[in-house]
């Protein structure tokens, strides 16, 4: 379990109602965007073998990389 008010991928204060921070959320925001299209363009995905796509790509940013790392982690819990 995450502690309340804690981002689930770094020490930064979560925002209220959401278990990442600023920085972590938007990033979230934009990975769940990234992957509704990618189900739209290229039909059924799995998230995890999504994220792993993702993580290949240089240009995926590190906010990215360790949102996908914390998403990964909660996985196996
Ligand atoms: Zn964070």
């Amino acid at each position: 379990m995450t502690p309340q008010g804690k981002c689930a991928a770094c020490h930064r204060k979560a925002v209220a109602g959401k278990k990442y921070c600023v920085h972590h959320s938007q990033a979230h925001d934009s990975l769940m965007d990234h992957y509704k299209a990618w189900v739209k363009a290229y039909g059924r995905i799995s998230m995890e073998e999504f994220m792993d796509k993702v993580l290949v790509m240089k240009e995926t940013g590190s906010w990215i990389r360790e949102v996908i790392a914390a998403e990964k982690d909660q996985m196996k819990l």
